[in-house]
């Protein structure tokens, strides 16, 4: 059975192939381990205001707005 990564979604390859599981990469599981932590802090940061888009692009969001009133 293959597992899936954690990080990117992507399927990991199994164990004889990748010591880096359950991740698919080690750069992913670098990722985990938070060795990239800083740079994901930079782009979060640029983002700074926008939570409120990020609420919209969730599929229930959408819904709700084509909601009618009677
Ligand atoms: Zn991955």
């Amino acid at each position: 059975m293959m597992s899936t990564c954690p990080i990117c979604g992507r399927p990991a390859a199994p164990r004889s192939q990748n010591n880096a599981l359950p991740f698919c990469s080690a750069r992913c599981k670098q990722v985990d381990l938070g060795e990239w932590l800083d740079e994901k802090y930079r782009i979060a940061t640029s983002y700074d205001g926008d939570a409120s888009e990020a609420i919209a692009d969730s599929p229930n969001a959408v819904e709700h707005s084509h909601e009618e009133k009677p």
